[in-house]
């Protein structure tokens, strides 16, 4: 497991023209999430959750990285066995960086190009790139028939990928938090129990306890990633 664990949230896509969900203007205001980001909503609100991961789809085929995803790509594939790269992201901005999707990023809610089967027994997924679900197949899992869904961890629903996110955290020596509220994945204890940690966000969050971190950074992430990338070298180097 890795030394470094550097888990990011929707401010490092932010400078990138991607909403957040909590900040003004972030996607909290535009629409109603809890018709379309709970357990139920495909249940209950099925065209409308569709549509909206349709066009959060569309909208990511011209988004690129920015410096952070750059420098934290780079700094991946300079130590791969000692950087984790995790991220609450559903975009696909640190593979625009260079990154593998399987292999060096660890997405904890889901990736949004990818489709997966409704039918529990099958359950394979699909990458679909930019298209509308109902593009792909129809909407129908090619294996099965079943129908399809947005690759997406809902509210409410079970998130394996956490069980890999505590077992990065066995070994982890320096715990970097860039651009989350904390309010979906707590930081907090991560933070108590790492010798060394780094918060960047544009503010405080009311569900980050900052005094548990050795450094804060409240700026953009593209404008703290610099000093982020030279204290974890200088800490991998020691
Ligand atoms: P959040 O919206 O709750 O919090 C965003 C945080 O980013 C805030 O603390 C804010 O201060 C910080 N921030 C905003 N702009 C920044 C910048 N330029 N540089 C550094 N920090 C910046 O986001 P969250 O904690 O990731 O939780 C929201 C959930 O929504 C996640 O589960 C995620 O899956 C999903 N989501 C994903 C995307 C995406 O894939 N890009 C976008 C929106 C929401």
């Amino acid at each position: 497991m890795a030394k470094v664990v550097i888990l990011s949230g929707a401010g490092v896509s932010a400078e990138s023209g991607i909403s957040t969900f909590r900040d003004s203007g972030g996607l909290w205001e535009e629409y109603d999430v809890s018709l379309i980001c709970q357990a139920d909503s495909l249940d209950k609100n099925e065209d409308l959750t569709l549509d909206f991961y349709d066009k959060r789809r569309a909208e990511l085929e011209d988004k690129q990285p920015n410096y952070a995803h750059k420098l934290l790509s780079e700094l991946k594939k300079k130590y791969p066995q000692d950087i984790a790269i995790i991220t609450q992201n559903v975009d696909n901005l640190f593979e625009k960086s260079g990154l593998d999707s399987n292999t060096e990023v660890l997405h904890l809610h889901g990736f949004l190009t990818q489709v997966r089967c409704r039918n529990y027994s099958c359950a394979q997924t699909f990458e679909i790139g930019y298209q509308k679900i109902e593009s792909f197949n129809e909407g129908l899992c090619p294996t099965c028939q079943s129908k399809l869904r947005p690759d997406i961890i809902f509210f409410g629903e079970a998130a394996p990928m956490y069980e890999r996110l505590s077992q990065e955290f066995s070994d982890c020596e320096f715990f970097v938090v860039i651009g989350t509220s904390g309010a979906v994945i707590g930081v907090n204890a991560m933070a108590q129990f790492t010798p060394n940690s780094i918060l960047n966000n544009l503010e405080p969050s009311e569900s980050i306890e900052a005094s548990l971190f050795n450094k804060v950074l409240y700026e953009k992430a593209s404008e703290a990633i610099a000093e982020i990338v030279e204290d974890i070298e200088t800490y991998l180097g020691e």
